[in-house]
């Protein structure tokens, strides 16, 4: 497959640096070529966001409803090939993968249906014979950037509340997500989108991101990726006063209470370390543990560590797939090694089979560092994760808070009181009881505290509050 711009309708391969595509779970298996644009291409995919977006706008909601219904009939047709592609592009076990590209139908099916709903509020006057009300108008052209990691759902979160908000968007997606977003742009085409409401355009982040966000004529950008990158896109946007929102990284804490139930913990505390091979802002990458029960847990854990087997990401029995990319298996084997020589093996998942084939990590879970040191801090966004011990609640809440990061944290607990001083104290966006840090859903409000996030909310209907402004209207009627 080969990767392709798409711009005010019209599909365009630029004729620029090409990259070859493989699969991370079988290195000698070549599944297409990106072409990547270059500053040329994101001013021509602005020139068509302008010229498309007042007519968008002043559809009717019914009317750009029905087309987010259509994309996501579209998008369900085409499901099980866009999940094949994704998991083979970026390594996503295929049944998750499947799973995240329902969640993109879901969404766009949720949004649909906001074209109907209110957008505003009657507000009483205070002088006689005079209406006035607030309504939500849209921006203008938003620029969409995301990363590689959720490359069908988060793209998907940002377009439809957008789209249905009467903006037009230009997409980037990260690299490692281009040959899927370009097989996402081609299912919307088989809809009535008119063109150029949707752009997408392929490339490298500091090569034509930068020309996004610092040079084109756009409204709004919405980004998803590392804190590094959207610090500087938040700096760049605040010095044009455009709106931004940057959703980023996370270090997420399960804390496990003495009185949690331990056999339905440890299945969860698994699968939120360690689905999608801990490349999940959401993971959990530390694992609190009151003293009491730390033993009997590290027991459960080193059992169920034995089923949760690496293997392609094809393989709907395979616990994981591989990491997504050469640089991911760099950088999370470089924390690896710093946990081999600094801190104690817990437990670990089998061997892999033919690990040599592609980016595979075995899973870990680690212990014997302090709560200062790298793998605490650090958000390391692979199959690792790391214990501490605390004497107590109190204890456990503050090892929790101790982090720049605030994106998601969980309670293991039975007890009430205990539950809700932690949905209390946790300094995260998402504070789940008995829940994985992962897996929060689409209609609920997604985003995180602190490092983690510029502070807005993705998905549910706080998005709205994003993609959109609110105009006070009055009018006086009668004199
Ligand atoms: P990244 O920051 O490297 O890239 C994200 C996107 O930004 C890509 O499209 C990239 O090309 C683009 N980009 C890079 N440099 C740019 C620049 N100078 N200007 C404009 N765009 C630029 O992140 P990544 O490696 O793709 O994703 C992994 C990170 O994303 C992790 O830190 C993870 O926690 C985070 N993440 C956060 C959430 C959330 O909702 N909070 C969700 C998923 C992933």
């Amino acid at each position: 497959m080969q990767s392709k711009n798409w711009i005010g309708g019209e599909w365009i391969t630029p004729s620029g640096k090409e990259v070859t595509v493989k699969n991370p779970s079988r290195l000698t298996e070549e599944i297409g070529v990106l072409h990547l644009s270059d500053r040329s291409h994101v001013l021509e995919a602005q020139q068509a966001a302008r010229s498309a977006q007042k007519s968008w706008a002043a559809q009717t909601g019914a009317i750009r409803g029905e087309i987010l219904f259509q994309m996501a009939s579209a998008l369900e047709k085409h499901a099980d090939d866009l999940a094949s592609l994704a998991s083979r592009e970026m390594g996503k076990q295929i049944v998750e993968m499947r799973g995240e590209v329902m969640r993109g139908v879901n969404l766009l099916r949720y949004y649909a249906g906001e074209g109907m709903r209110a957008n505003g509020n009657l507000i009483p006057a205070a002088d006689t014979n005079v209406l006035q009300y607030s309504r939500r108008v849209p921006l203008g052209v938003v620029a969409v950037i995301t990363p590689w990691n959720f490359p069908v759902a988060i793209p998907i979160w940002k377009i439809a509340p957008a789209l249905i908000c009467g903006n037009s968007v230009i997409w980037k997606p990260a690299e490692n997500g281009s040959l899927t977003a370009t097989r996402l742009a081609e299912i919307f085409a088989e809809t009535k989108l008119p063109a150029g409401v949707l752009n997408l355009v392929i490339g490298k982040g500091r090569e034509i991101g930068n020309v996004l966000t610092d040079e084109a004529d756009i409204d709004a950008v919405s980004f998803t990726g590392s804190s590094e990158t959207g610090k500087q896109i938040a700096v760049a946007c605040a010095g044009r006063n455009i709106k931004y929102q940057t959703e980023m990284g996370g270090k997420n804490a399960a804390v496990i209470l003495a009185d949690a139930d331990l056999d339905k913990t440890v299945p969860i505390l698994l699968s939120g370390a360690f689905r999608s091979a801990g490349q999940k802002c959401t993971a959990t990458s530390r694992i609190i543990v009151e003293k009491a029960i730390y033993q009997p847990l590290v027991e459960r854990l080193q059992t169920a560590m034995a089923s949760c087997r690496v293997g392609e990401a094809s393989d709907p029995a395979a616990y994981l797939g591989p990491v997504a990319s050469a640089a991911q298996y760099e950088t999370v084997n470089k924390y690896v090694s710093l946990a081999s020589e600094q801190a104690r093996l817990v437990a670990e998942s089998p061997a892999v089979d033919a690990a040599d084939q592609g980016y595979f990590i075995r899973p870990m879970i680690v212990e014997g560092v302090s709560a200062d040191h790298a793998l605490v801090q650090e958000e390391v966004f692979g199959p690792l994760a790391v214990m501490l011990a605390a004497d107590n609640f109190d204890q456990a809440i503050e090892l929790c808070n101790q982090t720049v990061y605030g994106l998601s944290a969980s309670l293991f607990t039975r007890d009430l009181a205990s539950a809700h001083r932690f949905l209390d104290l946790a300094q995260a966006g998402m504070v789940r009881v008995n829940q994985e840090t992962a897996g929060v859903e689409y209609q609920a409000p997604f985003g995180g505290m602190k490092l983690s996030s510029s502070h807005t909310r993705e998905q549910g209907q706080v998005a709205l509050d994003f993609y959109s402004e609110i105009k006070t209207c009055a009018i006086k009627y009668a004199w």
